[in-house]
């Protein structure tokens, strides 16, 4: 962990809040259904966008993070920066990269494989987004057996339309071969609103990338802060290049609360 003072970029502005969702604002539900944000997120939420450009960025589908959220005004990010829309959108456009349609039918194709192929597994759940989708297998009685037959039911497909298979916790992603990533897109969501200082908080693998971006940006004059949220399964490499740990979803949203007091009191 590199040492500095962790709150010298909330006094920055234009200032940027980037917040994953899924083990960081609310805590881990053993259906992606069954999540819910953390109490007192929201009122959070809605205080911080009195100062500052909050954006919301998920694996999740643009629309189910945001219906997940539920607060006006701020930038919904989905399926890891594929797809955006600034506001709920509800009612406002999502915008989707335009590289990302071309595979929009294969990786639907691979999702009806994986359930038609794999409805023997009890718990197997395929959820899927505008491009692309998530196989979780967290319900799956025998988790690396599942884990096993979906990677071995779909490697040789999603190799064959250049598809992207991803692993996250309980989890094998499809992704378009797209140069995609929290990294990609917390690095455009920083020049869309002008941000002088950014605060990014994850706690999953696919967060890496968005925590490697804070010390890019960092390099290039904009104060960056990364929150890791740590869980007992926590990536050892996420930890190492946080600027900042804290304990499960209650310990970030401590935080939240104490940058939204500092905030209020600039
Ligand atoms: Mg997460």
């Amino acid at each position: 962990m590199t040492t500095h003072q962790p709150f010298a970029v909330l006094t920055k502005r234009p200032l940027a809040l980037v917040f994953d969702i899924d083990g960081t604002l609310s805590p881990i539900a053993p259906t992606p259904d069954a999540a819910r944000l953390y109490p007192g997120v929201t009122d959070l939420l809605k205080q911080a966008r009195q100062y500052a450009h909050v954006a919301i960025m998920t694996g999740r589908a643009v629309a189910d993070g945001a219906a997940m959220v539920n607060v006006e005004g701020l930038t919904y990010i989905g399926t890891h920066g594929l797809e955006w829309c600034d506001g709920l959108p509800t009612t406002h456009t999502v915008h989707l990269i335009p590289e990302a349609t071309a595979y929009i039918d294969p990786a639907n194709r691979l999702l009806d494989l994986a359930e038609q192929q794999l409805s023997d597994i009890p718990g197997l759940i395929v959820q899927r987004k505008q491009v692309g989708g998530t196989v979780h297998y967290r319900l799956a009685p025998d988790a690396e057996q599942a884990r096993t037959r979906i990677i071995a039911l779909l490697e040789e497909p999603a190799r064959q339309t250049h598809l992207r298979l991803s692993e996250g916790k309980r989890m094998v992603e499809v992704l378009a071969p797209l140069n995609i990533n929290k990294g990609e897109a917390l690095r455009r969501y920083v020049a869309h609103v002008q941000a002088q200082g950014v605060v990014f908080a994850g706690d999953d693998r696919t967060d890496m990338d968005a925590v490697i971006e804070t010390a890019h940006l960092r390099a290039q004059g904009i104060e960056g802060l990364a929150i890791v949220v740590q869980h007992e399964d926590t990536l050892p490499d996420l930890l190492e290049h946080a600027d900042l740990v804290v304990e499960e979803v209650p310990g970030m949203v401590q935080l939240l609360r104490t940058i939204v007091t500092q905030l209020a009191a600039h």
